[in-house]
């Protein structure tokens, strides 16, 4: 089966727009990561899209994550959490996921010790004066890089962010990066920058991100969650 047209199409749009962010950040597209976030779509979408070369899908709810991920094994996919995680969750989620972009309080790295396989974290920031929002306050990541540090199996690759809606994307990267520096003075290691969605990716890639979370503008309009 070939993936439906009008996913191609988007799909080869996203790709030239991330080429052209690419270009005039003088990057090379080869230092991205193209996470397609496929939450709520079905499993038939995510076939579709390794049909047109998709390597790496994200998710976001356990609950639709999991039977997903479970249809699909074998397929040469790279699976990413990007969601709120519940403590009671993690060791679950890590089954599946190889890549956890959510980590945001030192409970869930206690919940995350002893799991199975290695497992790639970044550490969630909170971009916005909210601080029921995802995410750890800024001020308090160092003491959660110091404890993944201290976590068998997990590995710590970087800082991940999503741009309030009330203030100019760019600025907001400009924020996460730095925050990511100071995270790399403790460990060297955590170079990623998981940062740009579909309406702000090209900010995201003009701020060093290494890793793009794109949902939408791929998949088209989501079903509702179930
Ligand atoms: C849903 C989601 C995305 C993708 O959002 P789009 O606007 O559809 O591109 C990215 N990151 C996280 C954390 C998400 O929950």
């Amino acid at each position: 089966m070939t993936a439906p047209p009008e996913l191609a199409d988007r799909y080869a749009a996203v790709t030239a727009g991330i080429a052209d962010a690419c270009a005039r950040a003088g990057r090379s597209p080869d230092e991205l990561t193209l996470v397609v976030v496929t939450k709520f779509h079905p499993a038939q979408l995510v076939r579709d899209l390794v049909d047109l070369g998709v390597r790496h899908v994200g998710e976001n709810r356990h609950q639709d994550a999991a039977p997903k991920a479970a249809e699909l094994e074998g397929l040469p996919l790279t699976w990413h959490f990007v969601g709120q995680l519940q403590s009671n969750k993690a060791k679950a989620v890590a089954r599946y996921a190889d890549v956890i972009h959510s980590v945001d309080r030192a409970s869930l790295i206690t919940s995350l010790a002893g799991v199975e396989r290695a497992l790639d974290v970044f550490l969630e920031i909170n971009l916005t004066d909210d601080p029921g929002r995802g995410g750890v306050a800024p001020d308090r990541v160092e003491e959660l890089a110091e404890a993944v540090l201290a976590t068998e199996r997990l590995r710590l690759r970087g800082v991940m962010g999503v741009a309030p809606l009330d203030e100019d994307a760019r600025g907001a990267f400009a924020r996460l990066r730095a925050i990511g520096d100071r995270v790399r003075t403790i460990a060297p290691e955590a170079t990623d920058l998981s940062a740009g969605m579909s309406g702000d990716y090209a900010e995201a890639i003009a701020e060093g991100a290494t890793h793009l979370r794109i949902g939408t503008a791929i998949t088209g309009k989501r079903p509702a969650p179930q």
